[in-house]
C-alpha cells in the first residue's frame, strides 16, 4: 500500500537521469556511471546516519502529507495509542526537518550499526565457504542401510558428513538395484543438511526413501566434488525364534486410566504371588485434586482491570467446592464496601457513591476479602494476571467456586499412592535389575497400556512358556506403568494433551482458571543431571510452558519415586522410559548447554557399541509385530536424533548410577502406500492404532528383557584384533576389532595396558572405530573388556601379568 512514495521517488530521480537510463537499457555495460544521489544519502558504507525511524503520525491524513512530501516510508502501519505508525527511511537532516514540521519521529528499527553487522557476518560466511570451496571436502560415512517396513516395502537410509559444514554444500545420493546392476539404475536423491543448536551434524533424508530392490552400494557425492561409495547394509529383520505354541499376548482391549492400570497391576501381584510383588513407592502426589476457584469479569481488554478471581484455601474435594461468593449491589447511596460471612458463603457489599453507583475497583475488592479473617480462612483473592485493578467491579449473584475437576467419583481425590509390580522368581537383589516405566507424561496414552501388557505377558506366561521362565527366574524387572497418575488422570478426564504433572507452583499472577491447563511440572525436565538449573537446554522455568523442570530440581514426589527405586534397588542395571510418538530408541547424552552445543559426556565407544547391538534385537523385535522398522535416523543418543532434554530421568539413571537408560517413543510413522508418504500417529491415535503400537512395543520391552538377561549371563570373554588399515613410508594406522562390544585399552609406549591406559574411541559421532596412527614401528600393547566386566583372557589389568596382546606395527624404512 505504502509503497507507491517510494517508487514515485525512484521514478523522479531516474527521470533527472536519463544518461543512465539509456545505459541501463543496454545489453552489454561495461562501467555505469555511479547515479549521483540526494546530499544527504550517501551509499551505507559513508555511515551519514540514514536510518529505518518510526514515526507516529495522528491519522490517514497525515499518512497521506507524508507521502506528499516524498517522504521513503516502508510498506508498513499500524494502530497505536494516539494514532498510526509508519517507519520512515530517513536521513538525520530529513529526521530533523520532519520533526520541524511538527512530525512525531522516534526511535530507529534499524541503523546503519545493524547495516555493519550484516554486511560483517555475509562477508565471514562468504569467507568460510570460499576456505571450504578452496579444497575438495572429505565425505564421511556414518550409515547406509536398507530396511523392509510395513507390508514389505523397502526404505533406504543414509546418513553421511561432509567436512565443509556450511549451507551450499550439497549431497547427492545415487545407488544401484541390487548385485549387479548399474550404480545409478535404483534411484538418486538429493540429501537434507541436519543441524541442530546452529551447529552442522550431517547430511540424511529427511525421510527413509522408498525403493523397490534393495541397493548393495550408495554413492554420495558432494557440490564440492568430495565423493565415497559405501556399501548399503541391512537394518533391522533379525531373526528370532517364534514363540513357543503356548504363548499368549494381547490383554489390553482400551485406553487405561492410572486408577485402572494401578487396579491391574495389583491384582497381578495377588493372582502371582510367588513371582511377583507391589512396591508401593513412598512419596504420595499431591493428588488428582484443585482449589476450587471462581473468575469475576472476562478478563478480556480494559475489562482486565474489572477482573478478579477467588481461590479456595481448601481443596474442592474437601470443601472448596462449597465455598460461594456474592458481589452485592446495595440499595442505598454512599455505602462502604464491607464483607460477611456466612457458613461457606461470602458476601460482599460493594461501595457505591453519592448517587448510588458502584464504586468498589477489583483490587479494592481483593483487598477486602483477603483482609477480612472470616473470608480469608476459605478463599483467597487476586487481580487478573497482575492487573493494578483499577476497573469498578460489576455485581454479580452468589457463585459457587469450582475445582473444575471431571472425573468420575472411581477416580480418588486424595494424594495418589504410586506403584510398582517387581517380578521375578529371585527378588533379593541377587539378580540383574531392570525398570520398565511408562507414562512420564500424561497424554502419552498408548505407553501405559504397553508397561501392563509387558507384565501380564511376563506372568501369564511364565509356567508354560520356556524363554519367560528364563527371563523371570534371571531377572529382577520393576514395572511403573505410570509415572504420572495425576497428570494422567487429568489428561483422560478434564484436557487431553496434558503432559505435566497436575502441581500448580504458578505465582497468583498467572494462578487464575483461565490458566489451568497451563499448570504442572514435566516430569522428565525435574531431574538432576544436565539440568535447566544446571545451565541446560531443552527445559523452562516458567511455570506455564510445557517443558517447564518445576520450582528446583526433584521438586515432585513423581521423581523421587524414581530415585528412590533405582537407589533402594542397586541390582537394577537397566531403565527404559517409555513415550509417545514417533518412534525412536534413545540412550544418553540426552542434554547439552546451548552454547557450543556441550553435550553431557558421550558414552565410550564400547558402550556405545552395545547400544547399537542391542537396538539390533530390540528394533527387530518391535518389527516382529507388524513389521514396523524404527529408522536408523531415530536410533541412538537422544541428542544426536532429537534434541536437547535438560533434567530428563534416562540421563539421571545413566550419569548418577551407571544404569543403562534407554528411551522408547512408540508410535513410529505409519506408511501410507497409496499417498507415498509417512504419517505422523500422535499421541493418542483410535485405540486399533495404539494396540498395535503397544504390542509391537511390549516385543521391544520383552526384548530388552533378554538383553539383560544375556548381560547378567555373560561370562564371554572378548576376544580383539588388531587390525592394520593404512600404511606408507613415515606412517602406519590401525584400529582394533572384537567379537562383541567391548573396549580396548592400549598404550603404544611398550607399557604394560591398565584400566588408565588410552580407550579406543569412536572416530566421531555415529562414526566406526577411531585410527590410530604411529611414525615409526611401534609395539602395540592392549587387552579388551565388555560391558559385563569380562576381560580378554582373564588378565588383571591391576595385577603384573603380562598376558596382555601384543603386536608390533611395522614403518617401513624406519624401526
Ligand atoms: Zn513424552
Amino acid at each position: 500500500m505504502r509503497s507507491s512514495p517510494r517508487r514515485t521517488r525512484r521514478y523522479a530521480a531516474v527521470l533527472a537521469l536519463p544518461l543512465a537510463l539509456t545505459l541501463n537499457a543496454l545489453p552489454v555495460l561495461a562501467d555505469p556511471s555511479p547515479q549521483p544521489v540526494p546530499p544527504d544519502r550517501a551509499s551505507s558504507t559513508a555511515q551519514d546516519g540514514v536510518a529505518l525511524l518510526r514515526v507516529v503520525v495522528p491519522d490517514h491524513a497525515a499518512v497521506d502529507r507524508l507521502v506528499a512530501l516524498g517522504v521513503d516510508l516502508a510498506e508498513y502501519t499500524k494502530p497505536v495509542d494516539g494514532g498510526i505508525e509508519v517507519h520512515a527511511v530517513l536521513s538525520p537532516g530529513e529526521a530533523q526537518g520532519l520533526r520541524d514540521q511538527g512530525f512525531d519521529v522516534r526511535d530507529a528499527i534499524s541503523d546503519q550499526g545493524d547495516y555493519a553487522a550484516n554486511i560483517a557476518e555475509r562477508r565471514q560466511a562468504l569467507a568460510s565457504a570460499a576456505a571450504d570451496a578452496a579444497e575438495t571436502d572429505t565425505l564421511t560415512p556414518l550409515r547406509a542401510e536398507w530396511f523392509t517396513s510395513l507390508d514389505d516395502q523397502r526404505f533406504l537410509s543414509v546418513e553421511v558428513k561432509s567436512s565443509a559444514t556450511d549451507a551450499q554444500t550439497v549431497l547427492t545420493a545415487t545407488w544401484d538395484s541390487g548385485p549387479g546392476t548399474a550404480p545409478d539404475s535404483g534411484g538418486t536423491a538429493t540429501m537434507s543438511r541436519f543441524t541442530d543448536a546452529g551447529q552442522y551434524m550431517y547430511h540424511r533424508f529427511s525421510a527413509p526413501i522408498p525403493v523397490t530392490q534393495a541397493p548393495t552400494k550408495v554413492t554420495v557425492t558432494s557440490s564440492r566434488g568430495g565423493s565415497v561409495t559405501v556399501p548399503v547394509t541391512k537394518w533391522l529383520g533379525e531373526k528370532r525364534k517364534p514363540p513357543s505354541r503356548h504363548y499368549v499376548s494381547d490383554f489390553i482391549d482400551h485406553y487405561m486410566d492410572p486408577t485402572e492400570i494401578t487396579g491391574r497391576i495389583t491384582a497381578l501381584a495377588r493372582q502371582f504371588p510367588k513371582v511377583a510383588e507391589i512396591v508401593d513407592l513412598p512419596y504420595r502426589t499431591n493428588g488428582y485434586r484443585r482449589a476450587a476457584q471462581a473468575q469475576f469479569g472476562t478478563g478480556t481488554g480494559a475489562a482486565a482491570a474489572s477482573t478478579f478471581y477467588v481461590s479456595s484455601r481448601a481443596y474442592g474435594s474437601e470443601g472448596g467446592n462449597d465455598v460461594s461468593l456474592a458481589l452485592v449491589k446495595p440499595g442505598a447511596a454512599g455505602t462502604p464496601l464491607s464483607v460477611a460471612v456466612s457458613g461457606k458463603n461470602v458476601a460482599v457489599t460493594l461501595a457505591t457513591d453519592a448517587s448510588g453507583a458502584i464504586g468498589s475497583t477489583a483490587v479494592q475488592v481483593v483487598a477486602a476479602l483477603n483482609g477480612d479473617a472470616a473470608a480469608s480462612a476459605l478463599l483467597t483473592a487476586a487481580t487478573y494476571r497482575g492487573n493494578a485493578g483499577n476497573g469498578v467491579v460489576a455485581e454479580a449473584p452468589a457463585t459457587r467456586l469450582t475445582d473444575g475437576l471431571l472425573a468420575p467419583a472411581t477416580v480418588s481425590r486424595q494424594p495418589f499412592q504410586m506403584k510398582a509390580l517387581r517380578i521375578g522368581k529371585h527378588r533379593d537383589g541377587s539378580k540383574v535389575g531392570v525398570f520398565l516405566y511408562c507414562q512420564e507424561h500424561a497424554r502419552e496414552w498408548v505407553t501405559p497400556v504397553t508397561c501392563v501388557e509387558t507384565a501380564e505377558r511376563l506372568l501369564r506366561n511364565y509356567a508354560q512358556d520356556a524363554a519367560t521362565r528364563k527371563i523371570v527366574d534371571n531377572l529382577d524387572i520393576f514395572v511403573m506403568p505410570t509415572a504420572n497418575p495425576d497428570g494422567g488422570h487429568y489428561s483422560m478426564y478434564d484436557y487431553n494433551m496434558q503432559r505435566r504433572n497436575m502441581t500448580n507452583h504458578c505465582p497468583v499472577t498467572n494462578g487464575d482458571p483461565g490458566r489451568r491447563n497451563s499448570w504442572g511440572v514435566d516430569l522428565n525436565r525435574n531431574f538432576t543431571v544436565g539440568s535447566v538449573f544446571d545451565g541446560y537446554n531443552g527445559a523452562t522455568t516458567t511455570c506455564t510452558n510445557d517443558t517447564f523442570a518445576g520450582p528446583s530440581e526433584l521438586s515432585e514426589p513423581e521423581t523421587r519415586n524414581q530415585v528412590w527405586l533405582v537407589d533402594t534397588f542397586p541390582n537394577i542395571r537397566f531403565a527404559m522410559n517409555t513415550h509417545s510418538y514417533g518412534g525412536y530408541f534413545m540412550w544418553p547424552p540426552g542434554a547439552y548447554k546451548t552454547a557450543g552445543r556441550e553435550t553431557l559426556p558421550r558414552a565410550d565407544f564400547g558402550t556405545e557399541s552395545f547400544f547399537w547391538n542391542a537396538s539390533s534385537h530390540i528394533l527387530s523385535a518391535v518389527q516382529g509385530r507388524r513389521g514396523t522398522a524404527i529408522w536408523p535416523g531415530r536410533t541412538g543418543p537422544v541428542v544426536d536424533v532429537l534434541y536437547s532434554a535438560a533434567g530428563n530421568s534416562a540421563d539421571e539413571h545413566w550419569y548418577n548410577r551407571g544404569i543403562i537408560g534407554w528411551d522408547f517413543e512408540v508410535g513410529a510413522d505409519v506408511y501410507d502406500q497409496a499417498a507415498k508418504q509417512y504419517r505422523a500417529v500422535g499421541f493418542q491415535p483410535p485405540f486399533e492404532e495404539g494396540h498395535e503400537e503397544a504390542m509391537e512395543f511390549s516385543n521391544g520391552q520383552i526384548a530388552i528383557l533378554e538383553v539383560a538377561r544375556a548381560y547378567g549371563e555373560d561370562t564371554h570373554k572378548p576376544d580383539s584384533r588388531l587390525k592394520e588399515l593404512a600404511k606408507d613410508d613415515t606412517s602406519a594406522t590401525f584400529t582394533f576389532t572384537t567379537d562383541e562390544p567391548a573396549n580396548v585399552y592400549y598404550t603404544i609406549d611398550g607399557s604394560r595396558p591398565t584400566l588408565s591406559s588410552p580407550k579406543l574411541a569412536a572416530a566421531g559421532m555415529r562414526e566406526g572405530a577411531q585410527r590410530i596412527t604411529v611414525n615409526q614401528t611401534t609395539e602395540v600393547h592392549w587387552f579388551a573388556v565388555d560391558i559385563a566386566g569380562n576381560v580378554e583372557k582373564n588378565y588383571k589389568p591391576d595385577g603384573d601379568g603380562d598376558n596382555y596382546n601384543k603386536e608390533t606395527v611395522k614403518v617401513r624404512g624406519r624401526r
